[in-house]
């Protein structure tokens, strides 16, 4: 698929497509704490899209049964809410989205359950200061793919490891379009950016190896040595200038 160029009326539905998802995200932030379940927290973000007359982007999607991701700790991404019960030291990662009058918004903050460790401290801060040193890249001229080297080399100066089998990703009416956006150098600078792109980018930070898999249930992503991962996005608009942060 081409990528698409959004014109000022469907930027309107993605802005109200992003408030709604970063709404959501400053709701569930307050219900985050030891012996909650990770369903109670899908409950609350499922409620809140719909009272905004919205839907909830990753429900069915490709079979996915629920509204948020919730990975806990080693669990990179797509884990999948249930009765699991947060405790005081976790870290979580959300990541929810939004198909508001058929545009789409998504993004991901990772969080501290109670008192957490320095290093996984350090792990949500690094992964979230990443994101923002990769859109500093994102204007209008500029290629696609600075974005992605300046995130890997700001992971890895600070001594931990991008994934590389999960990638950001354009946005819009579907809520995987083109092009998709790594978090590491590749060998071509990538497309040109232009004003009215709209992307995801989605940091997702292990402690070690940055290799991952999957488990049995065929969603939840995990880390292969166990160790912990953070994930940190928000959907972005192109412009002539500064990007438009359509998710905060
Ligand atoms: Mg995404």
């Amino acid at each position: 698929m081409s990528i698409t160029i959004k014109n000022s009326s469907e930027i309107e539905n993605m802005r109200i497509a992003g408030d709604i998802v970063g709404r959501a995200h400053e709701l569930v932030a307050k219900e985050i704490k030891a012996g909650v379940t990770t369903k109670h927290l899908d409950k609350i973000v499922e409620d809140y899209i719909r009272s905004r007359g919205a839907i909830p982007s990753f429900l069915g999607y490709g079979g996915y049964p629920a509204t948020i991701n919730a990975s806990i700790n080693e669990e990179v991404v797509h884990g999948i809410p249930g009765s699991r019960k947060l405790k005081d030291g976790d870290i979580i990662g959300i990541d929810i989205g939004a198909c508001y009058n058929g545009y789409h918004g998504d993004a991901a903050r990772t969080h501290a359950v109670g008192n957490i460790s320095d290093e996984n401290k350090k792990l949500i801060e690094v992964t979230k200061q990443s994101f923002f040193e990769g859109i500093k890249y994102a204007k209008s001229g500029n290629h696609l793919h600075q974005i992605s080297e300046a995130i890997q080399n700001y992971v890895e100066s600070n001594g931990f490891s991008i994934v590389r089998d999960y990638v950001g990703h354009g946005i819009g009416k579907e809520l995987h379009e083109s092009p998709q956006v790594p978090n590491y150098k590749m060998p071509s600078r990538g497309i040109r950016l232009q004003a009215g792109m709209a992307i995801a980018v989605e940091p997702m930070v292990n402690i070690g190896t940055y290799k991952v898999t999957v488990l049995d249930d065929d969603w939840t992503v995990v880390t292969i040595d166990g160790k912990n991962s953070a994930h940190y996005e928000n959907t972005i608009l192109i412009t002539d200038g500064e990007p438009e942060i359509l998710t905060i």
